[in-house]
């Protein structure tokens, strides 16, 4: 880069442009046009003996030298673009654009050359100095476990009772696609956050001893900000992501269950473990069975006569026959019967039970018949002191 030697101390200090009169975007014929404008009015052959117009034709060929020239200007721009951020990161030399890759860039580096004993000259060396490669980053991200992730999960009684695949759609969060999560427009360059000057965070208050930190609302903790922001995400880094995984719930999960099934969460960052996925269970209601434990529950409507004199009576089981429940004469009401083995699996394949509870029915209406007969059981029944308990002492 020989060629360029004579104007590295100067272009910190010069912006070409301006001695053009053109904008920073200006494009390679609108610089030339400009030069030509401005060399022919400040040529000395058409004005001799101004020193002044002399000295403005100078810088004005000066700058073309470096603007007018594609491979000269990228350097320019990229040096200037590089001062007026104040930061000055490796890998830039001469690799084209992408120096910073997402996970790729690292703020020590930066914090280091900018806070380094390197000063200016060191930093015209990294910019133009080598064949142009990029040096070796000695630090990448390190890996990072991905988030966890929590969804919930509606299934049926028997489904709750069985185990049950699931399909599950997650919609979590992760760095933005666009910007690789560094909130900036890709294809800028990040410079050191002026808010806390690249801590990530800034002091709020004090409270006796103590100092509070705050994450820095200009970078977001991120400790570099950009001058354009990323499009997708406007700035925030962050985005979401869709996917669906099967979960596999088990057999005998309670209802408000909370189950994690490892490694299902959001994927690691740079190779980094999966994070964990936490279901939330939630178990739709039977028409008529219920759930203790690893018992069932059935409410069985028996009426009057069926619990005075006794009888049998046949109930459902859930997922088997029917069983026949042989209730004793005088089964008060709310008996609890328990039937072996019709109740939910356990974790070890046996069975809870059956609760089957007696509710005794009151008929609404009475026929005829019906009515005598009873009036015959009161007269039959009368004179038995049935609350009296309620009235001693
Ligand atoms: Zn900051
Ligand atoms: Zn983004």
């Amino acid at each position: 880069m020989a060629d360029t030697d004579g104007f590295r101390n100067d272009w910190a200090t010069k912006d070409f442009y301006q001695v053009l009169g053109v904008a920073k975007d200006a494009s390679a014929a609108e610089i030339k046009t400009a030069y030509r404008k401005l060399a022919r009015a400040n040529h000395p052959d058409s004005n001799p003996g101004d020193d002044k117009l002399h000295e403005k034709f100078k810088a004005v060929a000066e700058a073309y030298d470096v603007v007018g020239d594609e491979a000269k200007r990228a350097k320019y721009d990229e040096f200037r673009s590089l001062q007026a951020r104040g930061g000055f990161g490796p890998g830039m030399g001469g690799g084209g654009g992408g120096g910073f890759g997402g996970g790729g860039f690292n703020i020590d580096d930066l914090l280091r050359e900018r806070g380094g004993a390197g000063g200016l000259g060191d930093m015209f060396g990294d910019i133009f100095g080598g064949g142009g490669g990029q040096r070796p980053r000695t630090q990448q991200a390190r890996p990072r476990r991905g988030a966890d992730v929590e969804s919930t999960a509606t299934i049926g009684f028997t489904d709750a009772l069985d185990g049950v695949t699931v399909s599950l759609r997650l919609t979590s969060d992760t760095a933005c696609a666009t910007c690789q999560g560094t909130g900036g427009k890709p294809g800028t360059r990040p410079h050191i956050c002026p808010e806390c000057e690249g801590a990530g965070f800034i002091v709020a208050g004090t409270g006796g001893a103590f100092s509070i930190n705050e994450t820095c609302p200009a970078c977001g903790g991120r400790q570099l900000v950009y001058d354009e922001a990323c499009p997708t995400c406007h700035g925030s880094g962050r985005g979401t992501s869709a996917r669906s995984i099967q979960a596999r719930i088990p057999a005998g999960v309670k209802d408000g269950a909370r189950i994690r099934l490892k490694g299902k969460g959001a994927p690691g960052e740079q190779g980094g473990p999966a994070g964990d996925l936490f279901v939330t269970v939630k178990v739709t209601p039977h028409r008529v069975f219920g759930r203790k434990g690893d018992n069932l529950t059935l409410d069985v409507p028996v009426s009057f006569d069926e619990a005075a004199l006794g009888g049998e009576v046949k109930i459902p089981t859930l997922g088997g026959a029917p069983v026949t429940l042989k209730l004793p004469a005088g089964t008060p009401n709310g008996r609890t019967f328990r039937v072996r083995g019709k109740g939910a699996t356990r974790r070890d394949g046996s069975k809870g039970d059956l609760l089957a509870t007696i509710e005794v029915q009151v008929p609404a209406t009475l026929d005829q018949t019906a009515r005598e007969a009873l009036e015959a059981y009161r007269a039959a029944t009368a004179g038995k002191p049935l609350r009296a308990g309620l009235f001693d002492g």
